[in-house]
């Protein structure tokens, strides 16, 4: 279950980042999925919830944007969805060689007080 490493270096980067600026509890931590990042978002939950006391954290919430795959034809230049469609343009049926969205595995923001 790699989500508790995932959620440890998050958790880790919250704390820190609180504790620069003076705050002693978090509050919310909010995150940036991608569909193709691996992550399986229960285990992600469940590895926040597990942790969560370790890291000052035993009130927070955690906040989840997951952003589904996108991916972008290079025959065509067309965008399509990656979950729908695979890496096969539904336009003109050629691969796509590149993801636009779906990788991300982010820390975006971190509330305290
Ligand atoms: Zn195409």
């Amino acid at each position: 279950m790699h989500e508790v490493g995932i959620m440890e270096g998050a958790l880790d980067m919250a704390r820190r980042l609180m504790e620069k600026r003076g705050g002693n509890r978090l509050r919310r931590v909010h995150m940036t999925i991608g569909s193709l990042s691996g992550v399986v978002p229960e285990a992600l939950q469940s590895a926040f919830l597990a942790l969560k006391d370790s890291y000052a954290a035993q009130d927070a919430a955690l906040d989840v944007a997951w952003v589904e795959a996108v991916c972008r034809c290079d025959a065509c230049r067309a965008d399509f969805s990656f979950t729908e469609h695979g890496y096969i343009c539904p336009g003109c049926g050629e691969p796509a060689l590149a993801i636009l969205r779906g990788r991300e595995l982010e820390l975006t923001r971190v509330e305290w007080e």
